[in-house]
């Protein structure tokens, strides 16, 4: 079998050890599986044998069963999650079957460390059982007469595999049965996370971090239908339908499911960082999509919108948070930037005389407010194996099969924290005393070479301004290294900047930073991995850019805009962010958007409006004209390039295209002109076809040209674009000619040329698009 060479850039695990010949597809009495061998059944879908998840520590083995077949070592079950195997000259691990009907897996021949068994009860038998890896991955003990006595399926790692089952707890008098997660991505020992269901309730589904709830579906409510879900692989024809049922028999209640004949490789994986995930393998790209997500989006996390909040699915794309009738958010200014937590409030106390009942219809019932009464032992008893369908509206498995989008529990990384102070810094004057003592995660320049692979070029995901960027695994969670090039003068001082406020600034459309590492000349920057790259490499690529239809382009537009709207007015700290542009947003696996690069910030006083500086950064054509002529900047030179942004995603056309603007000197200028002729729709990028929403691309459009506009008072505040996205308001007022459109663009490149060739004036950076 041959495997491609492993790389930083996926999860490393080696596989030691070439398949036996077909007769070895079974285990029998005398005849153990060791290490250096795999066993594969007939049909050869799946294979099981000794694997180390990490090749730092290759001697360090698991007994397991993964994908046969393709390229990436998929592990599907682990039977010594809890103790790992040691291969050295003295020890040779190995898998017997022994008399009794059971496997015992050992450190080695005789003497060796028993590490892990199963756990039969027959007596010694002269014809002694089998053990065969069956074609759907599951690995069983079959009795002489062929009764099956042990098999694999029956306990759960952290994959659910088509026919499994996931079992609960009331029903039989056994353990109930939860997927959990592993540890770190090379690390199979059970980690934080677990999926499944709750019984003290009507039977819902939950994924717990610990004891801690993180999501919950909707109690089911025993309907008698089987449901059948559909998906289409990307940029295929191949379709996925995945047959789901929750079984109820006498004996017991379980949800399992199936797939359609021919259907690629699929399996549902509770992943180490706490998400359920759908994954089906494509041939064509060689990996494995995601074909859906629970948690899907902030509103299904537990508890997401407070006391007396519920959350509103209608507002697709992005579902939100409201309060009930009577109720109002019970801090606004948090309700505002997105943060639900604190939840709603009544709007008068209770007692007047209008108080009453309710009804709300198609709301998920709150947690414990559906116990299991006696008509549920009485439906139990009643019936024979019958197929019933949990609540599926807004329920788990609805949101496991249908979401497509994905939160991104971004688990700082526990390494040593240490405080860290910058030699030489001197920003008491911009942050005030009460940032100085900031703790973030230092991580050791060791630890991130190791991630890294020395910083291999194999490794490198992007270059930006101030040095490359780098993809590695720290303490089992993909993460982005930004190394800052050592000669970078500009890269010390946004290395401070970044530090200290990005460590502060905390939004699910901001990326995050995870940590930091100081060493010597080294300045790195490490932030929580966006796995689908930049909004620009997206937007202007041909096939790339069909993978966003409106529906996504809309919530990116409105996910940039709560973020900035968040830096501007809703963190502590008023911050420009300066270079917003389509290289600056990054894409999360759910193609939800967060703006990274905070390196060029600048930081305001509350009481300050707007600021002069003599180091104008930023990219030619988002730069708003007072601040690339004048270096002026102001939340208002941010809101500029949002327009900017706002027209490209909307129409797929860079801001400095020639081609498409026809004889308009930019995107800004193309944009308005349509608009004034009434021609707006004719603005929605034509790979949409007419897949998209008028009323939402004109909205969009008419806030974009707001934003554009060359007097900055015109332009909107970050909280007026937020609200007319969300509300579709259709009183904005006409929006003026957009900046450069007034002065010829041959003026502008002269004043540009100007600028740039004085001496001890400021300087214009990054004037070319990258
Ligand atoms: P500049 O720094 O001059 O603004 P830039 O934004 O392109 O330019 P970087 O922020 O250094 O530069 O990023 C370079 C590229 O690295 C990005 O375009 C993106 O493809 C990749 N990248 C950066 N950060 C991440 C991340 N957190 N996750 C995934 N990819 C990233």
């Amino acid at each position: 079998m041959d495997w491609p060479a492993l790389t930083c850039c996926t999860t490393v695990m080696i596989l030691l050890f070439l398949p036996l010949s077909a007769s070895d597809d079974q285990l029998v009495l005398g005849k153990p599986l060791l290490s250096d061998a795999i066993i594969v059944f007939d049909g050869g879908a799946f294979a099981l044998g000794f694997f180390a998840p990490s090749n730092s520590t290759p001697a360090k083995l698991y007994l397991g069963i993964w994908y046969n077949g393709i390229p990436e070592l998929t592990v599907v079950w682990v039977a010594n999650r809890e103790t790992q195997l040691i291969k050295n000259t003295s020890s040779s691990p190995m898998l017997s079957l022994t008399n009794t009907s059971n496997l015992i897996l050992s450190d080695g021949d005789g003497g060796g460390r028993v590490i892990w068994t199963t756990q039969v009860a027959t007596t010694p038998a002269s014809s002694t059982s089998t053990a065969v890896l069956l074609n759907n991955g599951n690995f069983v003990i079959r009795s002489p007469n062929g009764t099956m006595l042990w098999q694999s399926f029956k306990h759960l790692t952290d994959t659910l595999l088509s026919g499994m089952k996931i079992r609960f707890r009331y029903v039989i008098h056994g353990e109930e049965e939860r997927l959990v997660s592993w540890k770190g991505s090379d690390d199979p020992s059970p980690g934080h996370f677990s999926y499944g269901g709750d019984t003290n309730t009507l039977l819902q589904f939950f994924l717990w971090d610990g004891a801690r709830p993180v999501a919950r579906s909707a109690p089911w409510t025993g309907y008698l239908v089987k449901t059948e879900q559909r998906y289409q692989q990307a940029n295929t024809s191949t379709e996925v339908i995945v047959y789901l049922a929750v079984v109820d028999s006498e004996k017991e209640i379980y949800m399992t499911y199936s797939l359609s004949d021919g259907a690629p490789r699929t399996r549902f994986v509770l992943t180490h960082s706490g998400h359920y995930q759908h994954h089906s393998w494509s041939n064509r790209s060689l990996t494995w999509e995601v074909l859906g997500q629970w948690p899907s989006a902030e509103c299904s996390s537990y508890g997401y919108c407070g006391p007396y909040g519920y959350c509103d699915e209608t507002t697709a794309p992005v579902p939100t948070c409201k309060c009930l009738d009577g109720f109002e958010p019970a801090n606004m200014e948090e309700w505002t930037s997105g943060r639900f937590l604190s939840g709603c409030r009544r709007k008068r106390p209770l007692g007047g005389c209008g108080d009453g009942f309710l009804a709300l219809p198609g709301m998920k019932s709150p947690d414990g407010f559906a116990r299991i009464g006696g008509s549920r032992s009485k439906r139990i008893k009643g019936n024979a194996v019958r197929i019933v369908l949990p609540v599926l509206g807004s329920s788990v498995l609805v949101l496991i099969f249908l979401a497509w989008l994905k939160l991104k529990g971004n688990k700082i990384i526990r390494r040593k924290h240490k405080n860290i102070r910058l030699n030489g810094m001197s920003t008491s004057d911009e942050l005030g005393e009460e940032y100085h003592d900031q703790e973030i995660p230092f991580v050791r320049l060791e630890e991130i070479a190791l991630a890294t692979h020395d910083f291999s070029e194999t490794c490198i995901i992007g270059k930006g301004g101030f040095g490359k960027v780098y993809k590695g695994i720290l303490g089992g969670q993909e993460v982005a290294v930004k190394r800052l090039s050592k000669d970078s003068h500009q890269g010390t001082h946004e290395f401070k900047n970044e530090v200290i406020l990005i460590a502060k600034l905390q939004h699910r459309n901001l990326v995050r930073l995870l940590g930091c590492c100081g060493e010597g000349n080294e300045k790195i920057l490490i932030y929580e991995y966006l796995p689908n790259g930049s909004l620009d490499a997206n937007l202007f690529d041909e096939s790339k850019k069909l993978l966003l239809n409106w529906r996504t382009r809309f919530s990116i537009i409105k996910g940039v805009a709560r973020g900035l709207l968040y830096v501007h007015e809703d963190s502590r700290l008023t911050i420009i962010h300066r270079d917003l542009k389509a290289g600056n947003v990054l894409l999360d696996a759910d193609l939800k958007p967060k703006i990274a690069d905070f390196g060029m910030a600048r930081l305001f006083g509350d009481n300050q409006q707007n600021a002069n500086t003599q180091h104008v950064v930023g990219t030619y054509g988002y730069m708003a004209p007072e601040y690339a002529l004048e270096g002026i900047i102001s939340m208002k030179s941010d809101v500029y390039s949002f327009g900017v942004l706002l027209l490209e995603v909307v129409t797929g056309i860079r801001r400095n295209s020639n081609g498409h603007t026809m004889s308009f000197p930019s995107l800004t200028v193309y944009a308005w002109n349509m608009w004034k002729e009434g021609k707006t729709e004719e603005l929605a990028d034509s790979t949409l076809l007419d897949n998209y929403s008028p009323d939402e691309v004109l909205l969009c459009i008419h806030v974009g040209l707001m934003c554009v506009q060359e007097n900055p008072d015109d332009r909107p505040l970050m909280s007026n674009v937020v609200f007319a996205l969300e509300n579709g308001s259709t009183t904005l007022p006409t929006p003026n000619i957009p900046a450069y459109f007034a002065r010829r663009s041959a003026e502008i490149e002269q004043i540009r040329v100007d600028i740039q060739n004085s001496v001890n004036s400021f300087t214009l950076s990054e004037i070319q698009g990258r």
